[in-house]
């Protein structure tokens, strides 16, 4: 690596640093309490998986350019170059953390691997060694924001196809509108995924509830996250406050999708709207009186994942609970509870990352596996589409014997009108 590219490099090392960055790369006691956190080392037993080992690339890196110590005895203080074959090493430390700061609820300190990950992550865009279709579908969707009005036919034809599947689910009034779009005033703006099992059953149950909601012309799937490009991230989430503020409406609501629900609550600033996840609007329907099912359609034992980005790190944990014990008599929650729950190994942009890393995905969530069986149900039910496609794997991987469901699907399944 040549020193421009260092300097480069290190400005960008530099522009993560603030108060909190610099408390978690300089509290490391080395104590060890993370070891066991990680599903990655519990399924592999590696210790290049182990969390504070990941960190410690970063740490070391921040020790020889930005302490003073580093700087002088690069030898004495633990220091590392930032080389070409550094940078391989955050690569490997980077995308095999999947980003459910499990490891941070067992830290004595609270010290976040995944905020440490995002320097590798941002280091590796820099150095234009991330994985390449991450950026492009990020810079897919930012030109989507861009240039609307191009895919806006298309959009409305695709969303016409789909409205004979939602009847099929509930029964539209004449008039009504099956899946309306870009109404001014609307109470919800939902925002789904690109594809039809993110629209029907919620456009059912928005339907059922009799609910004043439009969809959103933009995917709620944020690529910049998951390649870690903050710039990327802002212009994506952007399309989303920017339409939702257009529309005047009075709360966003997030498919089942976990980071970008995390990333829409968490990064959106203060906006005249509430933002909420599907799952928590649809427990809300159901206290409210305003869907009823029927209570016998899953006659079976049903567990449920909890979405690191949805449970641990956006506190969405009893709503999913509240509609589970309205579908079964039969719940059977998983061991440890949500806050320590394991992660299904798929986030993190690894599930995007499709064939390229199913090997290492399925070897490193064999404790997620180990905890699916270990309830005996027969359908596990989840509110996100990246652990549903890794569960789904997993599933077969690990034969776990379930059927994987959305929480979402399984609600407009069972709807009935009395
Ligand atoms: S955030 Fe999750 S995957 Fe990453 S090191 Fe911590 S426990 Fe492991
Ligand atoms: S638990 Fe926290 S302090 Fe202890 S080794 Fe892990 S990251 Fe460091």
């Amino acid at each position: 690596m040549d020193q421009k590219t260092r300097n480069e490099l290190l400005k960008l090392f530099k522009s993560k640093l603030n108060e909190a960055m610099r408390l978690y790369l300089e509290t490391c006691t080395r104590c060890g309490v993370c070891t066991e956190a990680c599903h990655v080392y519990a399924s592999t037993g590696q210790v290049k998986h182990i969390a504070a080992y990941r960190s410690e690339i970063i740490r070391r890196l921040y020790k020889k350019y930005f302490k003073i110590r580093g700087k002088l005895w690069p030898s004495l203080s633990e220091s590392k170059e930032l080389t070409d074959v550094a940078l391989e090493e955050l690569f490997e430390a980077a995308y095999s953390c999947t980003g459910c700061r499990r490891c941070m609820v067992y830290c004595p300190f609270g010290i976040d691997t995944q905020m440490l990950m995002s320097i590798a992550k941002l280091l590796l865009i820099g150095a234009n060694t991330e994985p390449e279709i991450l950026t492009l579908l990020a810079d897919t969707s930012v030109e989507k924001g861009k240039s609307i009005d191009l895919f806006k036919e298309g959009f409305l034809q695709g969303i016409k196809n789909l409205e004979k599947e939602v009847v099929k689910k509930w029964k539209a009034e004449a008039g009504d509108s099956v899946i309306p779009v870009d109404v001014m005033g609307a109470d919800i703006l939902y925002v789904a995924l690109a594809g039809a099992h993110s629209i029907i059953p919620a456009a059912a149950i928005f339907n059922a509830a009799g609910e004043n909601w439009t969809l959103s012309f933009f995917e709620a799937v944020n690529f910049g996250a998951f390649v870690g490009d903050p710039t990327k991230t802002k212009l994506i989430l952007d399309r989303i406050i920017n339409e939702a503020l257009r529309l005047k409406v009075k709360e966003v609501c997030i498919c089942e999708c976990g980071t970008a629900f995390r990333v829409m609550k968490q990064l959106s600033g203060k906006q005249p709207f509430k933002v909420s996840s599907i799952t928590e609007v649809h427990a809300r329907y159901f206290k409210e009186g305003r869907i009823k099912i029927d209570p016998g359609k899953f006659n079976t034992a049903i567990t449920y994942h909890d979405p690191c980005q949805l449970a641990r790190n956006a506190g969405v944990m009893d709503e999913p609970r509240y509609i589970l014990s309205q579908m079964t008599k039969d719940f059977r929650d998983m061991t440890p509870d949500p806050t320590y729950n394991w992660c299904c190994g798929g986030g993190g942009g690894l599930v995007a990352l499709g064939d390229e890393t199913i090997d290492f995905r399925m070897k490193s969530a064999r404790v997620k596996a180990d905890q699916v069986k270990k309830t005996e149900a027969r359908i596990l039910a989840t509110a996100c589409e990246n652990c549903h496609s890794q569960l789904s794997d997993l599933n077969d991987h690990y034969k776990m014997n379930v059927e994987v469901k959305f929480l979402s699907s399984m609600i407009a399944d069972a709807l009935v009108s009395e």
